[in-house]
């Protein structure tokens, strides 16, 4: 499963409506057939109602599809959730949890760990997010924050490979900082994040989120094993390149 040497992630949000999904799913398939990238694992996570007709045009192609978060419990009273299990039906292989937007809507460390847990339990591979606000960074608290979020929310996952994307929250384009991380800023923190990972837990990979373009994922793939991307995947041919030079 984890023979590519960069995994890249499309999280598209709440930003295209089914028929603007399917119809950008099925333009990267064809890009991909017709350019293969082998040693890139492309993963494009739709917004829960496109999912089933995204799911219908990734089949029969190197392409994964993932889920943009899913709740903890298998079935049950909770309106408005989404199980691990009916997105594992559908052929999702890939969970984001812990995404900082949800983080803002009141996600606390310990509801992501048991999300993440669940999506592991249901044989799909969480992404589980961490980064800090723009108010940490500035405060020169991002190595504390980050050493909290990842050490309480991996506290309690059993020893199953995830991936741990460090997304620093004022970096995301859509945080309206304006503010872009440097590469090297990123990558000095990974030590940290290793540093804070569960000593139990030893199959990981560590990806990069926070407005990644085509022109700069080239300067994270040496650190980073692959990128979470969100503006620069709405569109067919940017992600493409974007994918072509991690
Ligand atoms: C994200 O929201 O996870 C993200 C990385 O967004 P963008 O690439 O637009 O900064």
């Amino acid at each position: 499963m984890k023979k590519y040497k960069q995994i890249i992630v499309a999280n598209w949000k709440m930003k295209l409506n089914v028929d603007e999904a399917t119809a950008l799913s099925a333009e990267l398939k064809d890009m991909l057939a017709k350019e293969p990238l082998a040693d890139k694992k492309v993963v494009l996570c739709p917004s829960f109602l496109a999912m089933h007709d995204v799911a219908n045009i990734l089949k029969n192609s190197e392409i994964s599809l993932g889920a943009q978060d899913a709740f903890y419990e298998e079935e049950g009273a909770f309106t408005g959730e989404v199980s691990p299990a009916s997105l594992k039906e559908l052929g999702c292989d890939y969970i984001i949890v812990g995404h900082s937007e949800r983080r803002a809507m009141g996600e606390v460390d310990e509801l992501v760990g048991k999300k993440a847990q669940a999506v592991l339990a249901n044989n799909m591979i969480p992404i589980i997010c961490v980064g800090e606000t723009l108010e940490e960074y500035e405060a020169g608290n991002a190595k504390e924050v980050l050493a909290r979020q990842v050490s309480k929310t991996l506290e309690n996952l059993d020893n199953k490979y995830f991936i741990l994307a460090y997304e620093p929250v004022w970096a995301i384009s859509t945080s309206g900082s304006g503010k872009t991380i440097t590469a090297a800023e990123a990558i000095e923190q990974i030590k940290i994040l290793k540093d804070s990972i569960p000593a139990s837990l030893k199959d990981f990979d560590i990806v990069y989120g926070g407005s990644v373009k085509p022109d700069t994922v080239g300067d994270f793939s040496k650190d980073f094993k692959g990128a979470l991307v969100g503006g620069a995947s709405l569109k067919a041919q940017t992600f493409f390149d974007l994918i072509k030079n991690s």
